[in-house]
């Protein structure tokens, strides 16, 4: 029983056999406010390479009313187990399927929102991967190609959008017809429909004779909140600036970003008709770094537009090149557009993506970056920090070994040459071949086809002047977990060296080599005969994708300087090698939370510094020697405080420290300070305590036992939206009583009533690191659980669950082994067995650290 499942074979099958010409798709959501079910009827035009042969149509449905296929009515007893069997096809076929769908409130499908503000009724689609089925019969894979229109009837007062612009509504009384025009072919997963009350701002792109409509669109209890300006500027910037490296012009009739509620991922890059989470609508002051952040999403979509929606992968098996590409497209854009907000870009590029890929790369389940995707329950679980950021940090080194020129000259034959089809890896690679003149098959062989993460050393020595008489840059094989695929290799990398001298506390760059390295060892005969810099820095400029340590000199005075780079980059690349001796139990947590509290101070880019201090508080968290733990987390909460009050008023630094402190209070005093400033009772001049920062101390407070339901309760009378529901939620499952914990449990576990945002949201409450009594009981019952919890609810709902409610917290050999058991007795699925491999080595890892923390406390 394929369930849900299709395998790559099936798909390969039905390729072959099949071309679709066109979906007609006819949904009826006049009674959406009722919830419940839709009414979907699909006629789909396509034709058959064998006449007489069978296949079938994808479809997720409670009920089919009929099928007919060339005329001939089927039994409905053709639909089974998510498919409707096509026997006897002629060589032209006109199928159609009339449907009752289900609206859903897990992110997936037709998803269906009520905003408690003004009762109205929102709904919007997300079909990756496999989820348009959920909405009208279709052929599921990416390679299956087709013109779709849609005709949708709605409720009077709504807005309808679509993959094509949004035609004048039809119709009178309560109900209207939108009827719009056939889109281009495009692949199933990024048709899209948005209907509902929204409001929309609306402006256009115009660049010679080409004009392309703009539209935002949100709830309207966002509205007063949304920056139109903003969006459509960082958005402008992207059409200029992909057009011309791509030399492609924009290939849909308009370009509409949507911001809806209750999304699962960032944003997703449906043709002409961008979804975005609502989050990215900044409710209250948020900091430089979350506009970025969302800055960097908008040009990731947007490039989606060319490389995913223009020309798509064959099979899900190239999602990460897909991904890969959209996420370097978004750094070098915001780096390089002219009248960029971030052209530090690279900074962040290096503080999140790598720190993400170098995590993903050392857990079990790593893999190539090509991964064998044999089905749908293979790619859904992909959706990792291999295919998203290993693979974007080694597009970068791939540009940097091609040159960039090369790269895009490559990428514009390519568009070229595949517009509106589909492609394999092997396509792309063959057009920089050309366009670069390198064989890119062994660079393929070694960066794609194998895991793991290699190390770089420097190794030098020095004359009695002071001189250097050697210098080679080391490179070690990954160190592959037991248990992952593949062999440990080491690869070709290019590399920048930066040689730093130390002035006055500053660190300055005062030279820079770029050299292959290949194998072993590798001589860098530029730099013999120098005088000896302060700082020798591998893979400056961060040009490739590997873990660099430093030489013993560099270390030291890196670590008594690291806010005097006066550069970002090298700040952050040296950021992240401590945080990565860390993990790697080499940093004990004692010293990474040392370093933290000396380079901080100096340290200007917010991204920095909100990710050292997230980094911070996992490390005492978990890492930290449980015995030493609370003295740790106290001296974290002291120079919160304190620097909270040093910050610069109304300070993006003020911000993020009131978040930490709120993250973090735990003497009666601090815990004062935070009521204090709920109650307005204290203010802290610049220091704006707004909607979200409320309820971050109030769930302090919460967790804390410092505020009660009737708290809580107030402030969600303060805040009754959508937003508020959910911190109230998370707010009470962090309670410290058994009472709060079983609540929350059974919300989650035992019901499925809870939408996706809420269940985050108390999972979210539910763990909290100062209760490790409380929630010690879960961890048997989440054992007894999650086999269970995998098989009955949606893929979203319980990947959350799995990967939310592992007893992370306890760290301890006990978790090691009852996961071991069950591992054993309870049979796992991969896709299963995945999630809880992953979430174990987490535990496996702090441990480690642990020890080498207590080791450090010793001596
Ligand atoms: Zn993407």
């Amino acid at each position: 029983m394929p369930g849900t499942n299709l395998t790559r074979d099936e798909a390969r099958t039905r390729a072959d056999l099949l071309h679709v010409d066109a979906y007609e798709i006819e949904l009826d959501l006049s009674s959406a406010r009722e919830g419940g079910t839709f009414r979907s009827t699909t006629v789909v035009r396509f034709t058959a390479t064998t006449p007489g042969a069978a296949t079938f149509i994808d479809l997720v449905a409670p009920s089919v009313e009929e099928i007919v296929l060339n005329g001939v009515r089927l039994d409905n007893s053709a639909f089974a187990d998510s498919r409707i069997a096509l026997p006897d096809l002629a060589a032209e076929n006109e199928l159609r399927v009339v449907a009752d769908c289900a609206y859903t409130n897990t992110g997936e499908g037709l998803h269906l929102f009520v905003d408690p503000v003004d009762g109205e009724t929102y709904l919007y689609t997300q079909f990756e991967v496999p989820d348009a089925r959920r909405v009208f019969a279709s052929f599921e894979q990416p390679d299956l190609k087709a013109a779709f229109t849609f005709t949708v009837t709605a409720p009077a007062n709504w807005v309808v959008v679509s993959n094509s612009p949004t035609p004048e509504p039809q119709g009178e009384g309560d109900t209207r017809v939108w009827s719009f025009a056939p889109t281009g072919r495009i692949s199933s997963y990024i048709t899209a429909l948005v209907a509902g009350p929204y409001v929309g701002v609306f402006d256009s792109y115009e660049n010679g004779e080409q004009k392309v409509p703009l539209g935002i669109y949100c709830r309207p209890s966002l509205r007063e909140f949304l920056d139109p300006e903003a969006i459509f500027e960082v958005t402008k910037q992207g059409f200029d600036y992909f057009q011309e490296k791509f030399d492609f012009p924009y290939p849909f009739a308009k370009y509409d970003q949507l911001f809806v509620p209750e999304f699962n991922a960032g944003a997703m890059e449906n043709a002409g008709a961008v979804t975005l989470r609502d989050q990215y609508v900044f409710r209250s002051k948020v900091t430089d770094a979350a506009y970025e952040a969302r800055a960097a999403t908008i040009l990731h979509e947007l490039a989606h537009m060319w490389f995913g929606d223009l020309v798509t992968m064959e099979w899900w098996n190239d999602l990460w090149l897909n991904e890969s590409f959209a996420t370097y497209a978004e750094a070098v854009c915001q780096a390089e557009a002219p009248g960029s907000r971030w052209p530090n870009s690279w900074t962040t590029f290096a503080n999140q993506m790598k720190t993400w890929a170098y995590r993903q790369d050392q857990l079990p389940s790593t893999h190539p970056i090509m991964a064998e995707i044999n089905d749908l329950e293979d790619v859904q679980v992909n959706f990792d920090g291999i295919t998203y950021a290993k693979g974007a940090s080694v597009l970068k080194q791939l540009v940097a070994y091609v040159g960039q020129d090369a790269f895009f000259e490559g990428v514009r034959a390519y568009f070229k040459q595949h517009a509106w089809g589909n492609t394999r890896l092997g396509d792309l690679l063959g057009a920089l071949e050309k366009a670069s003149g390198r064989d890119l098959k062994s660079w393929s062989a070694a960066w794609l086809e194998t895991a793991g993460i290699n190390v770089l050393r420097p190794a030098l020595t020095l004359n009695t002047d002071g001189e250097i008489e050697s210098f080679a840059v080391l490179q070690t094989a990954p160190a592959l977990p037991a248990g992952a695929k593949g062999e440990a290799v080491l690869r070709p990398h290019r590399i920048a060296v930066g040689l730093y001298e130390l002035n006055d506390g500053a660190l300055v760059r005062t030279d820079r080599i770029e050299l292959d390295v290949n194998g072993p060892r590798t001589e860098v005969p530029e730099l013999v005969g120098r005088h000896r810099p302060a700082v020798i820095l591998l893979n400056d400029d961060d040009l490739t994708y590997a873990k660099v340590r430093l030489d013993e000199d560099s270390l030291a005075v890196v670590t008594e300087n690291l806010g005097g780079f006066t550069e970002a980059l090298p700040r952050a690349l040296c950021w992240a090698s401590a945080w990565d001796m860390t993990r790697d139990g080499e940093l004990a947590a004692r010293d990474y939370l040392t370093l933290a509290l000396s380079g901080l101070p100096r340290e200007s880019d917010i991204g920095v510094v909100q990710s050292v201090q997230r980094q911070v508080k996992l490390a005492l968290d978990v890492y930290a020697d449980p015995n030493w733990r609370e003295q740790g987390l106290a001296r974290w909460a002291e120079a919160a405080e304190q620097a909270l009050r040093d910050a610069e008023p109304g300070s993006d630094h003020q911000l993020a420290w009131a978040r930490v402190l709120g993250s973090v209070a735990r003497t009666d005093g601090q815990l004062d300070l935070l009521a204090g400033l709920l109650d307005g009772g204290t203010v802290i001049p610049g220091l704006a305590v707004d909607t979200e920062l409320r309820w971050a101390l109030l769930g302090r407070l919460a967790a804390t036992g410092r505020a009660d339901e009737a708290a809580i309760g107030a402030e969600l009378a303060r805040d009754n939206t959508a937003a508020g529901q959910e911190h109230a939620a998370s707010c009470r499952a962090a309670r410290p009583t058994a009472e709060a914990k079983a609540a929350a449990w059974a919300s989650v576990v035992d019901s499925d009533e809870l939408t996706n945002y809420v269940q985050a949201a108390v999972i979210g409450g539910f763990q909290q690191a100062d209760q490790r009594e409380l929630l010690a009981p879960y961890a048997e019952k989440y054992f007894a659980a999650v086999k269970g919890v995998w098989e009955s609810r949606s893929h979203e709902i319980s990947q959350q669950i799995i990967t939310g409610l592992y007893p992370a917290l306890l760290v301890e050999q006990g978790t090691l082994d009852a996961t071991d058991a069950w591992l054993t007795a309870a049979e796992p699925s991969p896709a299963l067995r995945r999630q809880i491999v992953e979430a174990r080595a987490g535990v496996e890892r702090a441990l480690r650290a642990q020890a080498v923390d207590r080791a450090a406390g010793e001596r």
